[in-house]
C-alpha cells in the first residue's frame, strides 16, 4: 500500500495496516520463534546497539511477530484521530507478556517513590491489588474517590499532590462509567498524567485518545484476542520520544516481554475485531432486554438500560454498549450457585472477551477471599452474576439462560 492510500473503515484498518508482505512473501506474519538475531559483523552490532540500524536484537527488546501486533493496535486506537496539529495522529505500542505485565510498565515508567496517583473504586482486581501491594511498597500511595462526581475529583485535586490519574471504563463488574473527557480536561489543567484502561471497550466502541490521554492500555486476553487463546497485555503512548526511550527502558527492565506464539494468535485474533464487536454487541443488547423483564432477576447492570447511572456517560464516548453485563438474582448466594450450575451451553469462567458466552459469579469465584461486607461496599452482592455476551446464535444463549434462571 502507497503512503497515499488511507484506509477509511477500522476491518480494513485491522486487517491491514501493519502491511501485506513479509518475509519469503508470505501472506500471513511468520511466527519468529528465536531468543535473539544475528550480526553479519561486529561494526553492524555496534551501529544496531547504537541506534543507527534499526534492526532486531534480542527479543526481549522487541521481534519482528510482536511488531505486526503493535502496529495493529496502534492504528486501530488512532484510527481517524488528529494530534494537536490536526496531522495523523501517531501511537507508539509496546506488546507484553500480560495486560498486568503492560500496566506494570505504566505505573512504574511514570511514578517515583512519594508520588500519588488517583483512580476510580470500581476497578479490575489484578489493578486494585498491583496499587496497593506493589505500588504501595515501592512507596506510591494510591488516592481512591469516586470519579463520577466531578467535585469529589476537584477537591482530591485540591488537598494532594497528583502525579497520575487511571481511569477504567467501563469497569468491573459493575459496569460502571467514568466521562474521560472531564477527568481528562480537569487533569491537564493541573499537568497530571492520565492514563486508561480500554481492555472492556477496545478501540472499536471507545477511542481515549480523542480526549487527549496520554496513555492507554488493554488487556490483549479479552476482546483483541477474542478466541481466548493467550494472555497478552499491550501499552499505548502518544509522545513517541518518551514511549522510544524511558518507557521502552523500563519495559525490557521489567521483562514482561511477549512471546512470538501468543502475538500471532493476537494477530489472527484481531483480524475479525469489528464483526465479533458487532455480533457481541447486539447479542448483548437482546441479552440485556430478556434479564431485565425476567421474574428471577432483581437488576441488570447494562449501560445500555436508562436506568444505570452511567447511561448518559457511556452514550458520550462510546460507539455501543458494549458486550458486558452483571445482573443480580433475586435469591442471593444460593440462587446465584444453582444458576451457574445449571448452565448447559453457556460456559462457567472467569475471564471475558471471548468469542463464546462467559459466566462468573463473582461472591463463590473472583471475590471469594474478600470480605463480605467490603465486596458489597463495591457492588459485589451475594446473587450477582457476570456476564461477557459471546456471538452464539441469540436464541441459544437466551433459552440456556431462560432455562437455567427457571424456578430460581
Ligand atoms: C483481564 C484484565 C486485566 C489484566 O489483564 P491480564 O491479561 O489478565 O494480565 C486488566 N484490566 C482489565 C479490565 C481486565 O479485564
Amino acid at each position: 500500500m502507497s503512503e497515499e492510500f488511507s484506509l477509511t473503515g477500522i476491518s480494513s484498518v485491522a486487517l491491514h495496516a501493519a502491511g501485506n508482505g513479509h518475509a519469503e512473501y508470505a501472506h500471513i506474519p511468520p511466527i519468529y520463534a528465536t531468543s535473539t538475531f544475528t550480526f553479519e559483523t561486529a561494526q553492524q552490532g555496534m551501529e544496531r546497539f547504537a541506534g543507527k540500524e534499526k534492526e532486531n536484537i534480542y527479543s526481549r527488546w522487541g521481534n519482528p511477530t510482536f511488531k505486526v501486533a503493535e502496529q495493529t493496535i496502534a492504528a486501530l486506537e488512532a484510527f481517524r484521530l488528529k494530534d494537536g496539529d490536526g496531522a495523523p495522529l501517531r501511537l507508539k505500542a509496546l506488546l507484553h507478556a500480560s495486560g498486568q505485565a503492560a500496566m506494570t510498565t505504566m505505573f512504574m515508567s511514570n511514578l517515583q517513590a512519594g508520588d500519588t496517583l488517583l483512580s476510580h473504586f470500581s476497578l479490575y482486581g489484578g489493578t486494585y491489588e498491583l496499587m496497593h501491594k506493589v505500588l504501595d511498597a515501592a512507596g506510591i500511595k494510591t488516592l481512591i474517590v469516586d470519579m463520577r462526581d466531578l467535585g469529589l475529583l476537584e477537591e482530591a485535586i485540591r488537598n494532594n499532590k497528583i502525579k497520575l490519574i487511571h481511569i477504567e471504563t467501563p469497569a468491573n463488574p459493575t459496569i460502571q462509567c467514568v466521562d474521560i473527557e472531564a477527568v481528562t480536561a480537569l487533569a491537564k489543567s493541573h499537568g497530571i498524567i492520565v492514563t486508561v484502561d480500554n481492555t472492556f471497550a477496545t478501540p472499536y466502541l471507545q477511542q481515549p485518545f480523542r480526549y487527549g490521554v496520554d496513555f492507554v492500555y488493554h488487556s490483549t486476553t479479552k476482546f483483541l484476542n477474542g478466541h481466548g487463546s493467550a494472555i497478552g497485555g499491550v501499552l499505548l503512548g502518544r509522545d513517541i520520544e518518551l514511549m522510544k526511550t524511558r518507557v521502552w527502558k523500563w519495559h525490557v527492565l521489567i521483562g514482561g516481554s511477549a512471546n512470538p506464539f501468543d502475538a500471532f494468535l493476537l494477530t489472527q485474533g484481531m483480524k475479525t475485531l469489528e464483526v465479533r464487536m458487532d455480533r457481541h454487541c447486539s447479542n448483548a443488547e437482546k441479552v440485556a432486554g430478556f434479564l431485565s423483564t425476567h421474574p428471577a432477576v432483581a437488576h441488570v447492570n447494562y449501560t445500555g438500560l436508562a436506568d444505570h447511572p452511567d447511561h448518559a456517560t457511556a452514550k458520550k464516548q462510546m460507539s455501543h454498549w458494549g458486550p458486558m453485563m452483571s445482573f443480580e438474582l433475586k435469591g442471593g448466594l444460593e440462587a446465584g450457585k444453582k444458576f451457574i450450575d445449571r448452565l448447559q451451553m453457556c460456559v462457567r469462567a472467569v475471564s471475558l472477551g471471548t468469542v463464546d458466552t462467559l459466566l462468573s459469579h463473582p461472591a463463590s469465584m473472583t471475590h471469594y477471599s474478600v470480605p463480605r461486607d467490603e465486596r458489597i461496599r463495591f457492588g459485589i452482592t451475594d446473587g450477582l452474576i457476570r456476564m461477557s455476551v459471546g456471538i452464539e446464535y441469540i436464541d441459544d444463549i437466551l433459552n440456556d439462560l431462560d432455562a437455567a434462571l427457571g424456578s430460581n
